[in-house]
């Protein structure tokens, strides 16, 4: 069994192990993060993809949160413009809503409590004959927020915390770790290969998201600190339901807010629920109550009616949410809790407790402070102006596949346009010398070339077709089965061949 010794060993590698690695690796500490299946395939690739400040979490008096998300907002716009892209929200008003007076007050502190340079405030909208809500909604509001790809977030958090010397180990999982003379051993194994591998560390986090108190009973044999609340949330993908580019907020009677977001051109989603979930995390899907429920509120709002045949695709999640004794699952906070503990003041374990995608990086920067006295030397915070990994470019989208097509006249504006808006500026990197479009190899579907998937099996800790089609990109959403499997196929045997490459050169 080989052993390696790290500053830092983090387990979870969703967006907030991700984010930690990141931050504390710019920092100068030596990370190790392992990930027992892909990069963000839990809770960070089923959200609803928002960076907002949670307009209803003003109802539950969440100011802090509130505050410290809204300002999360312009910060990520300038780190990762290709991911993170300005959306304005329409809320429609109906009789069982707040009156209006309220709602513009609840606006025009949403404007003005946290940072906001970039966005656009609120206002008031009418809507006419040519709207595609139901002719008795006659007016709304209007808000800014902003929309992420959740996914590639945590990718590109990830290749950040390598590009400062993490090492990042996917289908990694942790087995076990305890307290020896002061600093952790913690024994993973390779999920795939059997292999084990042990590593000390002089701390560690515990970022397994739903699993968070799970991973401390059974892998640590210790108590929980806090319990954790698991809500299942659901989304729904059709047909493009609105022609607008801005999305629809629309609070139900009960209270419960559903998002209509415009995704990938052709798509609307909707969503989410918020469902008390008691089951393994990784069996999360979606129940016909909550395809019922979400259809509803959407046949409520708009006047192209849906049925259960539009649905083209649903994803479910868990919130792995503190668990605050609150009756109603939608009331239970998404605010964020930390919790050390040590071994006479060495071998500091720190856990996390809830979050959001929007504050993952306050929520690392917290946990750099929380250990800062067990490493003294480490380096100042520095993620606030930084752009992740293919960041470094204004967030005129339009204006960089422009660029791209001149540069690369064989892409399309199809292709131009979703480089820009998952790889930024990677995009040099992965198609590096082509000239052509013979260059790129072979097509799997859609416009997914081998150049592509190279580039993601290098880059990116891809492995399996489900990495590339549901997390890297949602070409899924186009891929035929035999398109699927021809992928599948090539990426076994290139992955295959890079085993054989290393055995020999180990050898
Ligand atoms: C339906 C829904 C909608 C949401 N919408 C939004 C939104 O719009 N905006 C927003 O800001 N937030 C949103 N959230 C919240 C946000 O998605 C989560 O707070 C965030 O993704 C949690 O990230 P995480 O890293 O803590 O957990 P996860 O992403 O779940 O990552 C934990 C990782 O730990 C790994 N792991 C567990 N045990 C081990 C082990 N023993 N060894 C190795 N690895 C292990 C798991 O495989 C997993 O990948 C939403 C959540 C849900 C469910």
């Amino acid at each position: 069994m080989t052993h390696r010794h790290v500053d830092l060993f983090i387990v979870g590698g969703g967006i907030n192990g991700a984010g930690i690695a990141a931050d504390a690796a710019g920092r100068g500490l030596s990370v190790a993060l392992c990930e027992m299946n892909d990069l963000a395939n839990a809770t960070s690739s089923s959200s609803s993809k928002l960076i907002h400040g949670g307009l209803r979490y003003l109802e539950h008096y969440e100011f802090r949160l509130v505050r410290e998300a809204l300002s999360e907002r312009e910060v990520l716009l300038k780190n990762a413009p290709h991911l993170v892209t300005p959306m304005r929200f329409q809320m429609p008003h109906r009789p069982h809503l707040r009156p209006a007076w309220l709602i513009r007050l609840g606006l025009f502190l949403y404007d003005h409590i946290g940072k906001r340079e970039m966005l656009p405030g609120s206002k008031g909208v009418k809507y006419g004959a040519d709207s595609p809500l139901k002719q008795d909604i006659s007016h709304g509001f209007e808000y800014s927020d902003c929309w992420v790809d959740d996914a590639r977030l945590v990718v590109a958090n990830a290749m950040s915390a390598r590009e400062h010397g993490a090492l990042i180990m996917t289908r990694t999982r942790c087995e076990s770790a305890k307290r020896e003379n002061g600093v952790w051993v913690i024994d993973v194994v390779h999920t795939e290969t059997g292999e084990s591998q042990r590593f000390t560390a002089d701390g560690m986090v515990n970022a397994a998201g739903p699993w968070v108190s799970s991973f401390i009973e059974s892998k640590l044999e210790r108590k929980a600190p806090y319990s954790i609340r698991m809500i299942k949330g659901s989304h729904i993908v059709v047909p493009k339901l609105f022609e607008q580019s801005n999305s629809f907020i629309m609070q139900n009677a009960d209270k419960r807010i559903v998002f209509a977001i415009p995704y990938r051109d052709q798509y609307t989603l909707i969503g989410t629920t918020d469902e008390e979930y008691r089951g393994d995390p990784k069996d999360v899907a979606i129940s016909d109550a909550e395809t019922d429920y979400i259809l509803d509120v959407a046949n409520q709002h708009f006047k192209t009616q849906l049925s259960k045949q539009d649905i083209v695709w649903t994803y479910s999640g868990v919130r792995p949410l503190l668990n605050d004794e609150s009756s109603n699952a939608s009331a239970v906070t998404r605010d964020y809790t930390l919790h050390v503990e040590d071994d006479h003041g060495k071998a500091p374990l720190l856990s996390i407790f809830g979050g959001k995608i929007t504050t993952y990086r306050q929520l690392a920067l917290s946990a750099m402070k929380d250990l800062k006295e067990y490493y003294p030397n480490m380096g100042k915070e520095w993620t606030h102006a930084h752009p992740l990994p293919g960041g470094d470019m204004s967030n005129d989208h339009q204006a960089f596949a422009q660029k791209l097509l001149q540069e690369f006249p064989f892409l399309t504006q199809a292709q131009a346009k979703r480089f820009t808006g998952s790889y930024g500026t990677q995009t040099y990197v992965l198609l590096g010398e082509a000239t052509s479009v013979n260059d790129l190899g072979e097509c799997f579907g859609q416009d997914l070339y081998q150049k592509e998937v190279d580039y993601l099996i290098e880059h990116e800790w891809a492995r399996t077709a489900e990495d590339i089609l549901w997390r890297r990109s949602k070409l899924g959403l186009e891929f035929t089965t035999e398109q699927c499997a021809r992928l599948e196929s090539y990426l076994k045997s290139e992955l295959a061949n890079e085993e054989i490459l290393i055995s020999e050169q180990i050898a």
